[in-house]
């Protein structure tokens, strides 16, 4: 079993809860938390951000936000993400989020404070147990590694909670002194390694350092807990641990401390009105249902693109950017972009047969518009291919509507 900082610090937490999360691995229905959601998305984007930067691109605000956006669009869904906290939409969620983003971006623009040498960058670490003979291994996930001088490296990590940790706190803080051992092991010529908290709420970044002493105990803390965690194991021994934490717990439906309050609280099963139908009945219902839905569907989309038509017309008369609605207010923005010859047209198979002629190889095989437009409007292409390759290109502004709260 390979372990981590947040598989040992579970078992301290609640054993049971790492039975279920890293042994049994229960079939239910696993809910990630909004907060852990929104601060996923966030990481994401910053992984991006700086990973374009490595081949000189540096997007936008505007960039970075569309791109957090869209992802955290495409990933929520409320089967999979929960909110606990009681009054609160993932609309919070995903504002604090973009918060997060614009302060850091304004903070650290244009990001040439150091050379990233790596983002979620993987780590083993092996701890020897002379008690039972026996080797652990320990993977972890860097946010960002940065080269700070050629002397001095830091390992960065991301933190998108409400509230900040003192000095104290991250004097304390194992999981980056952990990371810390491993790098030192990777990067034995490196005088400094300093670890880094990003409290993206804040906007402000803790430091903190650990002497060799302080690592070769820790070392020793580590192997203990495993060496605990390895003990359970063996007896099969993972008690319950209550804790205001129980809230936040994925397994609390099924485990015995916490289930009798949703077995309380679960909806009842609605009878399935259907289940007597015979089978023709079933198919024309289902039949039914389906086109009216696509009809239903087709009228509100007609609707909105009238509404998306009048709203870009009255924002350009007015020279306006944000409108103010009773309960919301919309951003219209516009935007550059290109327009492709279609699939499978006479048009479209000329272009590819350019840009293969062109060495353009990997692009070809199926042409993205969102990385043909990037590398297009980041001027990637010589002018004159530029010239040569706008016959098949067509430029066109579009607009997004972003509905916000007020
Ligand atoms: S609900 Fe609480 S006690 Fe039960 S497994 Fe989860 S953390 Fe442990």
């Amino acid at each position: 079993m390979r372990y981590s900082h947040s598989s040992i610090e579970t078992f301290k937490t609640c054993p049971l809860q790492f039975k279920y999360n890293y042994i049994e691995k229960p079939d239910i229905k696993k809910k990630q938390n909004a907060e852990a959601f929104m601060g996923s998305m966030v990481h994401d984007t910053l992984e991006k951000l700086y990973k374009d930067l490595k081949y000189n691109k540096l997007n936008t605000i505007e960039e970075v936000l569309e791109y957090y956006n869209s992802l955290f669009k495409e990933s929520y869904s409320e089967e999979k993400v929960e909110i606990i906290r009681d009054g609160f939409v993932i609309e919070n969620y995903r504002e604090t989020g973009e918060k997060y983003l614009i302060n850091y971006y304004n903070q650290y623009k244009p990001f040439d404070q150091a050379k990233t040498l790596g983002l979620e960058q993987e780590i083993t670490i092996s701890f020897y147990d002379s008690v039972k003979d026996k080797t652990y291994n320990l993977v972890g996930y860097i946010d960002k590694l940065a080269l700070i001088s050629k002397d001095h490296i830091e390992i960065g990590d991301y933190k998108t909670n409400a509230q900040a940790k003192t000095q104290e706190e991250v004097d304390k803080d194992r999981q980056l002194a952990i990371y810390m051992i491993a790098i030192k092991k990777l990067y034995p010529f490196v005088k400094e390694i300093s670890l880094s908290w990003y409290f993206l709420s804040a906007g402000i970044k803790q430091t903190s350092y650990r002497t060799d002493e302080q690592l070769s105990l820790l070392e020793k803390e580590v192997i203990e807990n495993i060496r605990d965690i390895e003990d359970a194991k063996e007896k099969d021994y993972f008690p319950a641990k209550p804790s205001a934490l129980c809230d936040w717990c994925s397994f609390r439906t099924i485990c015995p401390l916490k289930k009798h309050d949703f077995l309380d609280k679960q909806e009842p099963v609605l009878e399935n009105k259907y289940l007597k139908e015979k089978g023709v009945t079933l198919v024309d219902k289902y039949q039914e249902l389906s086109e009216k839905k696509l009809e239903i569907t087709k009228d509100i989309d007609k609707e909105l693109a009238l509404l998306k038509e009048a709203i870009i017309n009255y924002s350009k008369e007015n020279n306006l950017e944000k409108l103010f609605g009773t309960n919301k207010n919309m951003l219209v923005k516009e935007y550059d972009s290109i327009k492709l010859p279609l699939k499978n047209t006479d048009k479209r198979k000329d272009l590819e047969t350019f840009l293969k002629d062109n060495n353009f190889l990997d692009l070809v095989s199926d042409i993205s518009i969102y990385k043909f437009s990037d590398l297009f409007k980041s001027n990637f292409f010589s002018k004159d291919f530029e010239d040569k390759i706008k016959e098949y290109i067509t430029r066109e502004k579009i607009h997004r509507l972003y509905l916000n709260k007020k």
